[in-house]
């Protein structure tokens, strides 16, 4: 039933003039694109950014409200009214580190160690708003009913955006919500990303000088060296689903002090956050263990959890229609070269650029997490996946910040923005299909109400 009224909506699918606007103001989304990217902004930093792309929204007749979760990067850019509300989500924080020239296949920072666009949320943001204010423009013309709401989400990249505004009510009421990716392929996702949680382990010794009297100190880097250890002997008593990774951010002073502080940041992904709360779990055992032999003592806060992604085969159809129908970025053989370039650069398979929409089949998608998981747990979510860099090169690298400032980035950004704009007027046009994809959530969720994963005093910082 909930199939049959999905596909009965999409085998429907008709250019919409969504596409043609898209077409038609290309030159601008480029523009809006490119002025993100040259000024790259880390986690809750987006003060640019957010203004340039609310700024393009608000031109169109939207609404912006500013601030939520207490994120004064956060914004809610609404336009119509009424059911049903259709959501998209812009994201546009840049990575650390990853500062990369633009269509340049070796490496070259434009700021040494500065940050860069390596998730490609210059474009994620851009193709957003693009789509909002197509499907807008044709709610208007058509006079179709609904709402649209544009996300504008800070701080992907340390996970905790999005899940600060739901717990401040900003997703309520929201009947489905469009998301996208910057991606190798050409895909709508179907397979969950990983449930993800991070803490920050913090050990508290006695410091000591370390060759007149080191029996008086207690150091806190044995202690952390004792816990990263034990973590990886807990790795070979985990899920092969489930993923370990951490860093090491204070390690003591100097050499010849007992260090009596140390800190590390460690994160655990795997299908479920069922399971990701169990190894949470477990590592506070190790710590505590750790804080136990070296007569130390151990502190665990937490620095983010969010939720594996729940799909919603409905909506995800109505997505898969129009991409279909829209088809691939059309990437020429300048493009192709580039990315043969960048393939050899990185010893991948020198196979170019993704030339066709993967079809509608379970495991389109990786492992990599997102708070987009967080709200797929308060409205049903689809996302989509577009072609921005060469098959087979991944994300958080400065090839993706390459090519985001590139006519690869571009052109998969404009065939995003077609894609989730046609999909908004979809909805808006189709009642049946909307509530099918209600009913497939409340069954998905068995009426489980939402329980934000953040501590109740908990306020939004990067780290
Ligand atoms: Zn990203």
């Amino acid at each position: 039933m909930l199939m049959g009224l999905a596909m009965a909506g999409a085998a429907e699918a008709q250019p919409h003039e969504t596409d043609a606007y898209l077409d038609a103001s290309r030159v601008q989304w480029e523009a809006l694109a490119q002025t993100i990217w040259e000024q790259p902004e880390l986690a809750l930093q987006e003060k640019q950014s957010s203004a340039a792309l609310a700024a393009a929204l608000a031109k169109e007749g939207f609404q912006i409200t500013w601030g939520a979760g207490g994120q004064p990067t956060a914004f809610v850019a609404v336009a119509g009214s009424g059911s049903p509300v259709i959501g998209l989500m812009a994201e546009y924080d840049a990575l650390p580190g990853l500062s990369q020239a633009a269509g340049k296949a070796k490496r070259e920072p434009v700021v040494a160690d500065g940050p860069g666009h390596a998730c490609g949320h210059n474009l994620l943001g851009t193709a957003s708003v693009a789509a909002a204010v197509a499907a807008n423009r044709e709610r208007v013309a058509r006079k179709l009913p609904g709402t649209i709401k544009l996300f504008g989400t800070p701080a992907e990249e340390v996970m905790i955006g999005k899940t600060f505004m739901i717990r401040a009510g900003a997703f309520q009421g929201v009947d489905a919500v469009l998301a996208w990716h910057p991606d190798d392929q050409n895909r709508v996702v179907n397979r969950a990303r990983l449930a993800a949680a991070a803490v920050d382990v913090e050990f508290f010794g006695r410091s000591a000088h370390a060759a007149s009297s080191p029996w008086l100190g207690r150091s806190a880097l044995d202690a952390l060296v004792l816990f990263d250890h034990g973590m990886a002997l807990m790795r070979e008593h985990i899920r092969p689903t489930a993923r370990m990774h951490r860093r090491i951010t204070g390690g003591g002073a100097a050499a010849n002090v007992i260090p009596d502080y140390t800190k590390g940041d460690y994160w655990v992904r795997d299908v479920s956050g069922e399971s990701v709360n169990e190894m949470i779990a477990r590592l506070k055992k190790v710590g505590a263990g750790a804080a136990l032999a070296t007569e130390t003592r151990v502190q665990f806060t937490l620095l983010f959890s969010g939720r594996e992604v729940l799909p919603n085969d409905a909506l995800s159809r109505v997505m898969q229609d129009q991409f279909t129908r829209i088809g691939a970025p059309a990437f020429d053989a300048a493009d192709t070269a580039f990315a043969r370039e960048l393939q050899q650069e990185l010893n991948a398979a020198p196979v170019g650029l993704a030339a066709s929409v993967m079809p509608y089949t379970p495991g389109n998608g990786n492992t990599a997490s997102s708070d987009i998981g967080e709200v797929a747990a308060v409205a049903p979510l689809a996302e989509l996946g577009v072609a921005v860099r060469p098959i087979g090169t991944p994300a958080h690298h400065w090839v993706q910040t390459a090519c985001a400032a590139h006519a690869v980035g571009h052109k998969g950004m404009l065939t995003a923005a077609k894609v989730l704009a046609a999909t908004a007027v979809e909805l808006l046009g189709n009642r049946a299909v909307v509530q099918a994809i209600k009913d497939e959530f409340a069954a998905k969720t068995n009426g489980r109400p939402y329980v934000s994963p953040l501590a109740p005093d908990a306020k939004p910082k990067a780290f």
